[in-house]
């Protein structure tokens, strides 16, 4: 039986260069899958699953009014999994969405995002996730400015800490950091 993945991770925990290895090592047995990303995330371009290190390819965006399970289900030849970058900006909708593909469909989603925004307040999209994915897994990466474990992202503007304002704010290594709970709450900036 098909499954639904969830792996989160803090910022630069390894997501999407994950999504495009797992993509890779289906294609090289012959095994069609199929990428998608959220629409919201323009840190590139729409439509891109982009790692740090330079690797990136095409993947369908995710609106809340695409039709997921429509693309999946139409496909030909039926994908061996479905892989989604950016999962916390997705709609219950969408995820609801994953979750037909996975239990109608019987092709494995593996859907990757982050768990908590920089006010340490779920994402909609990881809500679900949490909720429904048959595995969850942790991505884990170090702490910007220590020894321990990051489990929280700290969003910094202008060598300042911010911990209110508008969720969806895509930024790059400039303004977020991983970070663990200690240095969430004291940030050791100069
Ligand atoms: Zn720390």
């Amino acid at each position: 039986m098909a499954q639904l993945f969830f792996k989160y991770g803090s910022m630069n925990s390894g997501k999407s260069i994950e999504i495009l290895k797992v993509a890779h090592n289906y294609e090289e047995q012959n095994k069609p899958v199929l990428l998608f990303t959220s629409a919201i995330d323009d840190r590139d371009a729409v439509g891109y699953v982009s790692s740090r290190i330079g690797l990136r390819r095409e993947a369908i965006p995710i609106s809340d009014t695409t039709d997921i399970y429509g693309i999946v289900k139409d496909h030909q030849p039926k994908p061996y999994c479905v892989l989604v970058d950016e999962c916390q900006f997705l709609s219950k909708d969408s995820i609801l969405q994953l979750v037909r593909i996975v239990d109608e469909l019987n092709v494995p989603v593996m859907g990757f995002g982050l768990k908590n925004d920089f006010r340490n307040e779920l994402f909609e999209g990881s809500r679900w996730m949490l909720i429904y994915a048959d595995k969850i897994e942790e991505m884990k990466t170090i702490c910007w400015f220590c020894e321990r474990k990051a489990i929280m992202n700290l969003r910094v503007i202008d060598g300042k800490p911010v911990y209110a304002g508008e969720q969806i704010l895509i930024g790059g290594n400039d303004t977020y950091f991983p970070v663990c709970r200690k240095c969430h709450t004291n940030p050791p900036l100069s």
